[in-house]
């Protein structure tokens, strides 16, 4: 199939990519650089380089290129950030995706693949987290996706779209030949701060809370790998034929892990130290964040491949040992 990928040039974006290339189809990446990196589109691939939010550019690109298929990655992803300046996440979560809709919409291009997140549930009231299960979520970062996802609906229901929205618990890990990985500006996630801190790059890294109501006091969350959640995006293209589907999975490996048990693995894994400073609780943090999957097993066939966390961080360690200034665009 001919995929636009939007946000193709971020983390996420950039591993679904490859996987692309490796199960036959035909990306165009579309990416305005506010984030992603431009050296993590493979040669060989179309790069446009646009804002989701212009019509004009979006128009022109329908119209030059038939496209079966749109996935949209391109979202502004820290919760912190999202509380401090809302409407950064609104227009460009929201308003953007909804201007992506139309041009879709106009041109005829009635497939499409949402990239959603755990953080539409707010603080579960039961674990493992089920597709059907309340979703209140407490900061604007999951209130835009869920605003997106009661959007899709309407668009399923009103006009034939038929779409797959992804719920995302922890993504982490790297591609496994060590290419491409995790490269964002700030940075804010547990793995690459851990690695870093092991590095020598930190003086030390913070474990925001120790008084959860957990087994070691600090939070649960469930890491899935980059590659596992793309293979998921692309096993859904089949269930997308008849118009008007509506589809949502949760996506992880249904294993929670704790913030120590990471740093456990990061040590193990490269065999150097990971200094550690005890620090408050950091604001929205939910104490236990995991899924269950089964849905998307059932359903896609699909398997999280690397089911430990040692396997996972290995990955993300290959990426940083290559790669330790990132893609050094920044
Ligand atoms: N965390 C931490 N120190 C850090 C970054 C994260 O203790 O420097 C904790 C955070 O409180 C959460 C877990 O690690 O419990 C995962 O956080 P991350 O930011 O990687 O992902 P999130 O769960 O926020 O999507």
């Amino acid at each position: 199939m001919k995929v636009l990928v939007a946000g193709g040039a971020g983390y996420i974006g950039s591993h679904c990519v490859r996987q692309l290339i490796s199960a036959g189809h035909e990306p165009v990446v579309l990416d305005n650089l506010a984030y992603g990196h431009r050296a993590s589109v493979p040669p060989g691939v179309r790069f446009v380089q646009a804002d989701l939010g212009d019509a004009t550019a979006l128009d022109r690109l329908f119209k030059e290129t038939k496209f079966d298929l749109v996935m949209h990655f391109a979202a502004f992803c820290y919760v912190g950030e999202s509380v401090k300046t809302p409407m950064k996440y609104y227009i460009n979560n929201c308003s953007a995706t909804y201007t992506l809709l139309e041009a879709m919409m106009r041109h005829g291009v009635m497939k499409f693949v949402f990239s959603s997140t755990c953080a539409t549930f707010g603080v579960p009231a039961k674990l493992p987290l089920v597709e059907d299960m309340p979703q209140a979520p407490i900061n604007p970062y999951g209130q835009t996706k869920l605003d997106v996802e009661n959007a899709l609906k309407a668009l399923a229901h009103g006009q034939g779209l038929s779409f797959a929205a992804f719920r995302y618990f922890n993504a982490a890990g790297a591609a496994e030949d060590g290419s491409i990985g995790e490269d964002h500006d700030p940075e804010t996630h547990l793995i690459p701060l851990a690695i870093w801190a092991a590095q020598g790059k930190r003086p030390a890294l913070e474990v925001f809370g120790t008084d959860y109501p957990t087994p070691d006091g600090t939070c649960l969350r469930d890491y899935v790998h980059v590659d596992d959640l793309s293979r998921a995006h692309i096993a859904a293209f089949d269930k997308l034929t008849k118009p008007g589907t509506a589809l949502f999975y949760n996506l992880g490996t249904g294993k929670p892990t704790s913030v120590l048990e990471i740093i456990k693995a990061v040590e193990k894994v490269t065999g150097l130290k990971v200094p550690v400073k005890f620090a408050p609780r950091r604001e929205g943090d939910p104490p236990a964040l995991y899924a269950d999957s089964s849905k998307a097993q059932r359903e896609l066939g699909w398997k999280p491949k690397f089911m430990t966390v040692d396997d996972l961080v290995e990955t993300a360690w290959r990426w940083h040992r290559a790669r330790p200034g990132g893609y050094g665009d920044r």
